[in-house]
């Protein structure tokens, strides 16, 4: 029997009742329509990098949308592509590079950072976004949307159709309908130059807003990762890109790490963190003043097995028990960013957990999704927190999330939904208020349930308890 599981943190096995995988949106509709008549729930997924189990269901009939890519259309006035929901991003970029061959003037905005096979698809439905300084989500980038709902029909749905279903497939997890397809605008294509500072986060939130107003367009913080170092969470690599002069030469791809220097970074990173910190900032700065295209400088290394990876670097015995990275966001206000700070420090020290790279990153209010994870603006900061995969090493990642969660919520903050189910669900409730409306809408467009994952079956009591309680 086939078990699936999520490709990051390989903590979501689960057995499906069968997986197809369409081609077309008639195939996608015909899985829909005969999952129906057999009683049977939908799971969606695409690159399956979730952690949460969004994208899979015990017993479900698994619509695996990777097959779906092609480009239906791009306009060359507006800067738009409508792509096939299953293509990645690599597919995205390569399809607007293809789709201008007299000149490339149109490229992405925005991607995920840390990995390259994730899906429009999927990036929808978590409302996923990048390293934008000035930017919302990615729904903001999305014109439309063309879906598949419950009943096996096909809509359209916009910012002028079907108003209300869009912002509920924006940031809904698949729970809504088959996104087959969207429309997503596309940005000016740039040389950008890096600039890059190592300096506190005191210092970095007055150094972010000089390179805001000098121009800048994308940037992250990574901060340092010694729980012992007076630096640690606190000293960084502040990167930020800015565009470049018109007469700089095209980006000739060199300045960034080969896969080798930067896996021998990763395994520093968990025998000797200081060195691993002060090699990376000083590689960056070593990158200082180059240029870069603004598309495909977004793209990442990325290894699939960081088990296997741990050791072959020696890291890791090979009869121990399987380890991932698992991830957090966590969100607040800018102005509470150095106290929130203050706090990880003391909850990561405290539960002793490992924390092998983060980063802070900026992003502005969401006005498209029903569920917004950035209700306003916040400042984001990452969590790669090291997970053996037994009970208690599980628990103990989950645990310092929870407290972690609870110090954002304290200061106005909120969390991302996509990477795992730790959070409790008065934590959900008071991050998302608007989470028990969403599950009535969900039962409103789609009565019979039809589409479910075991994080919807995790969290759909939600909605129960607080009807049951008002
Ligand atoms: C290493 C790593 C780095 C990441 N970095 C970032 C980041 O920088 N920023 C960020 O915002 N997020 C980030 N994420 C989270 C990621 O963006 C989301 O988990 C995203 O949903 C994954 O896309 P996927 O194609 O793998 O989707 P899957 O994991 O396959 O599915 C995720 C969700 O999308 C739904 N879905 C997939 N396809 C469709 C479709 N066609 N129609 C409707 N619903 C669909 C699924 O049902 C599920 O709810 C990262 C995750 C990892 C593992």
């Amino acid at each position: 029997m086939t078990i699936l599981n999520d490709v990051h943190s390989r903590l979501n096995p689960t057995r499906p009742h069968r997986i197809e995988q369409p081609t077309d949106i008639d195939g996608v509709v015909a899985a829909v329509r005969s999952a129906r008549r057999e009683g049977r729930a939908v799971s969606l997924c695409g690159g399956r990098h979730a952690m949460g189990g969004q994208q899979f269901g015990e017993g479900c009939v698994q619509l695996d949308l990777t097959a779906m890519r092609r480009t239906l259309r791009f306009c060359p006035t507006a800067g738009h592509i409508e792509i096939e929901a299953g293509a990645d991003w690599p597919c995205i970029i390569n399809a607007t590079h293809a789709a201008q061959p007299d000149g490339i003037r149109w490229g992405i905005r925005q991607k995920q950072t840390g990995a390259d096979a994730l899906t429009l698809g999927g990036a929808i439905a978590a409302n996923a976004h990048g390293r934008g300084l000035l930017m919302q989500p990615i729904g903001d980038d999305i014109e439309d949307c063309t879906v598949v709902l419950a009943d096996g029909s096909v809509v359209r749905c916009s910012r002028e159709e079907r108003i209300e279903l869009f912002g509920l497939v924006v940031g809904g997890y698949g729970l809504f309908g088959v996104v087959v397809a969207a429309t997503l605008r596309l940005g000016e294509r740039r040389r950008l130059e890096r600039l890059v500072d190592v300096l506190d986060l005191d210092d970095a939130m007055n150094a972010i807003m000089r390179r805001v107003s000098d121009g800048c367009l994308y940037g992250d913080f990574q901060y340092a990762i010694e729980p012992s170092d007076t630096g640690f969470l606190r000293r960084g690599v502040m990167a930020c890109y800015r565009p470049a002069p018109t007469n700089a030469p095209d980006p000739d791809g060199a300045g960034d790490l080969p896969r080798e220097a930067w896996l021998s970074l990763l395994a520093l990173a968990h025998r000797d963190k200081p060195r691993a910190f002060s090699d990376y900032a000083r590689h960056y700065l070593g990158t200082h003043g180059r240029v870069y295209w603004s598309d495909s400088m977004q793209l990442s290394l990325y290894i699939p097995s960081y088990a296997e990876f741990l050791v072959e670097a020696g890291v890791r015995a090979a009869n121990a028990p399987d380890e991932s990275l698992v991830i957090g966001e966590i969100y607040v206000p800018p102005e509470m960013l150095i106290d929130f700070m203050d706090a990880a420090r003391r909850i990561l020290r405290a539960t002793s957990v490992e924390d092998i790279y983060g980063t802070i990153r900026s992003i502005q209010r969401d006005t498209t999704s029903f569920l917004p994870w950035a209700r306003r603006d916040f400042a984001c900061v990452i969590f790669n927190l090291r997970t053996v995969h037994t009970p208690s090493g599980i628990e103990r990642t989950h645990e310092a999330f929870r407290q972690l969660y609870d110090a954002a919520l304290d200061r106005g903050g909120s969390f991302f939904l996509t990477y795992h189910r730790a959070a409790r669900p008065d934590q959900v409730l008071r991050a998302y208020p608007e989470f028990p409306e969403f599950l009535k809408r969900k039962r409103r467009y789609d009565p019979d349930e039809l589409f479910q994952s075991e994080w919807y079956r995790a969290y759909r009591l939600i909605g129960d308890e607080t009807a049951a309680a008002s």
